[in-house]
């Protein structure tokens, strides 16, 4: 039976060390600010805004919140990213996707000044991480709170270890590849064309699952002992909680899996409180980085 990695447990102890280092950074007269800026109704995204917001409020941030209406232009978006990349209290900036059809994402990810990308999308952040320059990277944050809950199993040093991303997107799936390159795992990445994915998943000595497809990973994908981490989050019908209910699940058949992984990742409270958390540690880590002083270590 599995260790079960408690997501908001780390989650909390990184948000505490965030506090603690505001605190300090307080006494250099430094406030880190963090600005979240979203574009239409969007439901979901409109909840994690929220979360974003509080929780920066929390860690003591000095914490701005653009609401944009849905029609609002490209220029008009690139303008406020403007604004923001020269404001002195904005460290971090978030802009939430997906943004509204009629806008070019890249163009706003790309206007966002690479020193203030705390979601690590800017091509210097993702070129930097490419080549195992984290000391400046900013690494996107769920990929990195995936990393810290993996570091709490296996430590920091991978050596020796073979991994298995399955899912090869620009948020999620290829910077984990790179997060572990760099840790000395041996890593292999695994995506929609793959062939014989279940015997190649089997594999792994930790196997990261980024896929958004519920409970696709099956318990005998998992390699007795081995490391699961599972990115997934779906919302599936849950008729037995009543009619229309639903409840949240991972891309690992969660039952299933502990059963033979050494340690795994429940959904939800796995890595789902973690991306937030490390949102935080990126902004306060800017906010090291503008003011001179060495960021701590998460
Ligand atoms: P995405 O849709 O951009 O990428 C999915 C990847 O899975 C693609 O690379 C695709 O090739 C691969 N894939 C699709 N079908 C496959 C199959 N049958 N076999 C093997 N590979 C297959 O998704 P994403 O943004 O990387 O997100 C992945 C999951 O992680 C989603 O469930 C999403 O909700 C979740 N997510 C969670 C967080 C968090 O905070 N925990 C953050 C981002 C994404």
């Amino acid at each position: 039976m599995a260790d079960i990695i408690d997501g908001k447990a780390i989650a909390e102890d990184v948000v505490a060390k965030v506090k603690t280092q505001t605190a300090t950074l307080a006494e250099h007269g430094v406030t880190p600010g963090l600005a979240v800026v979203i574009v239409g109704e969007d439901p979901a995204s409109q909840v994690y805004v929220a979360s974003k917001s509080r929780r920066a409020k929390e860690c003591g941030f000095h914490s701005v919140q653009h609401s944009l209406p849905a029609e609002t232009s490209e220029d008009a978006l690139v303008a406020l990213v403007e604004e923001l990349n020269a404001d002195p209290a904005i460290h971090g900036i978030l802009v939430q996707l997906p943004l509204p059809g009629h806008i070019d994402e890249a163009r706003i990810i790309q206007t966002i000044d690479p020193d203030k990308d705390v979601d690590g999308f800017h091509f210097i952040n993702v070129g930097r991480l490419g080549t195992g320059a984290l000391d400046s990277a900013f690494v996107p944050c769920t990929p990195a709170g995936a990393m810290l809950m993996l570091e709490r199993v296996r430590g920091r040093d991978l050596s020796g270890l073979s991994a298995v991303v399955i899912g090869r997107s620009n948020i999620v799936g290829k910077p984990m590849a790179n997060l572990l390159l760099a840790a000395n795992a041996t890593v292999t990445v695994a995506h929609s064309r793959t062939k014989d994915l279940p015997a190649l998943a089997a594999t792994a000595d930790i196997l990261v699952a980024a896929v958004g497809r519920p409970e696709m990973v099956r318990g005998d994908w998992v390699k007795p002992g081995a490391t699961v981490i599972d990115v997934g989050i779906n919302r599936i019908p849950a008729p037995e909680k009543g009619e229309g209910k639903t409840r949240l699940v991972g891309d690992v058949a969660f039952a299933e899996a502990k059963e033979r992984a050494g340690a795994i990742t429940p959904v939800p409270g796995g890595v789902g409180p973690m991306t937030i958390a490390m949102l935080m540690a990126n902004t306060l880590t800017s906010a090291f980085r503008t003011a001179g002083l060495e960021p701590p270590a998460f």
